[in-house]
């Protein structure tokens, strides 16, 4: 039997790096390739998937197989259901990694274990489908991934007591809106508007009916948008793209001030006609900007530049804001009806981090995201798992590892930070610019330097003087990468003038001016549930293709992700704990001498009882407050005999 096994292993390698043997570098990416090469495309470290992108479709990917080969999904479910504990899966990796489709995965995983049923299959279907929707709105093709998201997506799914779905709750983050106004060379603008101009032949701009791409549409029904719904949104839609259309001239100069004019008034007026505004409404508020000071209002005449900026602001908010009331619509349809809701399970997807040769202000965010991400991920699996090790009593040898934090703490610390020093430069009055920005960047952290600060010999905001002009560079753990501060202040100012939300809610088209009611819903906000399953997704190859497997790539990326740690952690480590209390209370009665009731310590009764089941002794540690579990096989065997 023995024999069989290693010679499987040879062959496809291990499906759990926890038994790699050797454990080093080399045999991890060797174990990854062997099993890529096989389809094998998930590998675990305890509860941590790695999950290759295959680029093709496997036949793994029906509902039926799923459970097959997702067990530690299956783990995730289980403790959900039977522990009672809610439940939070992080997916992380770069751009193109196979994010979005793990998360689907999961979703088709929960809709094929749980119960059937007329109720539970529609609430099913509606979460399947809210993911359709949300991608022709919020997903774009990029340079790294032609279904690229560009928001990021945490999304709960709540349970009934037998493990059953309720519903769900989606809540959204920065979305990348100065997509509407502007792609990067090679890039597209998000599908939505693709799928509307191919909805029919002709131009459906000017039609009375807009259409959509069948697929989106349907979409859209399951998931409950009624007809006229999806025609107001549609129509939010084409006054994105009419309002790109809008161009001004320069006026001549009307009292010593630049002013400007919309170049054809014939844009304006389908804009207009569109959104059911008055020409001159819009055509004012494209021209002037009203300040409000001491209690007095005062108007000045943009000029070309201004108004341009002033559109583009427009056309920005209007999608987000429009893409944010998609997101609350759809929670509308797919929360949880009055049954009280049990457990939930939290599955958050983001978009990966990103480097190009010019990165800018949404880069820095999105990476910033991926940033927070990593240090989730090693403060659950490396930090306090370790520190929970020391503090029970568990014999442990620490094992290092490298730690974000000072990645995070120089862009969101709140003094001297990144993020504060730029929101403080849109904030001061007088000529800002993106290189002002960048000088107090440079200089504040040059002043750093001096002093042994966070800042200093380990720094991870890196100053040398081959920089390019109007450049900074951040060490991020997955890479350096330079960000040109060219829209810096722009894009984190994002101003929309007055004058034009005012405008936009005078407009007779409801769902417009729904949109525009200044002063904003409060946001949801991410909160964590406490245990948490992890996928890792890793990317084989460059080139959006099957088959290839790039050694250093992928290297790159264990590397980063810290994995080898994270086998070293495992493999001393336990699965699953509990404290002894609540232990000894649901298994009390696999043992005749803690059923009914065991009088004593509960840590001595639990150790009756694990004797009693025999269980091998290396599969427990006795912590000062808690049980260690070393195989989460164990504890299910404990549960079928319970459930028997
Ligand atoms: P981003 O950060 O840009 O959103 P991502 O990590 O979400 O990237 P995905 O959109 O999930 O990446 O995957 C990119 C592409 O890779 C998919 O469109 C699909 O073609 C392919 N792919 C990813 N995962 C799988 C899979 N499990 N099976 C088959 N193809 C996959
Ligand atoms: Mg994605």
């Amino acid at each position: 039997m023995e024999v069989k096994t290693s010679l499987l292993d040879n062959m496809i390698g291990v499906g759990d790096m926890v038994l790699l043997e050797p454990l080093n570098e080399d045999s991890f990416i060797e174990n990854l390739r062997k099993r890529f090469d096989h389809n094998e495309i998930y590998t675990y470290i305890g509860s941590v998937v790695i999950s290759m992108n295959p680029y093709r479709s496997l036949p793994i990917f029906t509902p039926e197989k799923v459970e097959e080969y997702l067990p530690g999904l299956d783990e995730a479910y289980r403790s959900l259901r039977d522990q009672d504990k809610d439940q939070c899966i992080l997916i992380t990796g770069e751009s193109g990694a196979g994010k979005t489709e793990a998360s689907k995965l999961v979703m088709s995983y929960v809709a094929a274990v749980c119960g059937k049923g007329q109720e539970v299959n529609k609430v099913k279907e509606q979460l399947l489908q809210s993911n359709p929707v949300l991608e022709a709105f919020g997903n774009a093709k990029t340079v790294r991934n032609d279904n690229s998201s560009r928001f990021g997506k945490y999304m709960d799914i709540e349970f009934d007591f037998k493990g059953d779905p309720l519903g769900g709750v989606i809540s959204n983050y920065l979305l990348e809106k100065s997509r509407v106004c502007k792609q990067p060379r090679g890039e597209r603008n998000f599908h939505i508007f693709y799928q509307l101009l191919s909805g029919a032949s002709g131009d459906t701009l000017m039609s009375d009916r807009l259409f959509l791409s069948v697929l989106s549409q349907n979409a859209m029904q399951i998931v409950g948008f009624m007809e006229d719904e999806v025609q107001l949104v549609l129509e939010l839609v084409a006054a994105v793209l009419k309002l790109g259309n809008i161009e001004f001239k320069p006026e001549s100069r009307v009292n010593g001030f630049d002013e400007s004019r919309v170049k054809d008034k014939n844009d304006l007026k389908e804009m207009c006609e569109l959104l059911g505004i008055e020409q001159s409404v819009l055509e004012r508020a494209f021209s002037y900007r009203t300040v409000e000071a001491k209690m007095e209002k005062v108007s000045t005449t943009l000029n070309v530049a201004q108004a341009y900026y002033a559109r583009d602001a427009l056309a920005k908010n209007l999608y987000s804001r429009l893409f944010s009331w998609l997101v609350t619509r759809i929670n509308e349809s797919i929360k949880a009806q009055a049954k009280t809701r049990h457990k939930v399970m939290g599955v958050l997807d983001i978009y990966g981090f990103e480097i190009f040769e010019d990165n800018s202000f949404e880069q820095f965010i999105i990476n910033y995201c991926n940033e927070k991400l990593q240090q989730i991920f090693i403060e659950l699996t490396l930090r306090e798992e370790q520190e929970e090790y020391v503090r029970e009593g568990i014999e442990w040898t620490n094992i290092e590892y490298f730690n974000n934090a000072i990645i995070c703490d120089l862009i969101e610390n709140n003094q001297n930070g990144i993020l504060a020093m730029l929101d403080e430069e849109c904030l001061r009055p007088g000529t800002v610019t993106d290189d002002t920005f960048l000088d107090k960047l440079n200089t504040i952290c040059a002043e750093h330097q001096h002093f042994e600060s966070r800042l200093s010999k380990n720094s991870k905001f890196l100053t040398d003087h081959s920089l390019p002009h109007s450049c900074f560079r951040i060490q991020h753990y997955a890479g350096k990468v330079l960000y040109r501060v060219e829209g810096f202040v722009d894009k984190n100012n994002d101003l929309l003038y007055r004058d034009l939300s005012q405008a936009m809610y005078k407009a007779t088209h409801s769902l417009m001016r729904q949109l525009f009611p200044e002063g904003n819903p409060a946001k949801v906000n991410l909160k964590r549930p406490l245990t948490a399953g992890t996928v890792l997704c890793i990317k084989p190859n460059d080139k959006k293709a099957a088959h290839i497997f790039t050694d250093s790539l992928v290297c790159h990326q264990v590397r980063y992700l810290g994995l080898m740690e994270n086998v070293r952690v495992r493999r001393a480590g336990y699965a699953f704990r509990q404290p002894y209390e609540p232990c000894l209370e649901r298994y009390k009665m696999l043992c005749k001498q803690t059923w009914p009731h065991w009088r004593g310590p509960a840590r001595d009764g639990v150790e009756v009882l694990l004797t009693d089941c025999s269980v091998p002794a290396e599969e427990f540690a006795y912590g000062r407050s808690k049980i260690f579990i070393r195989n989460p096989r164990t504890l299910f065997t404990l549960e079928e005999r319970r459930r028997a």
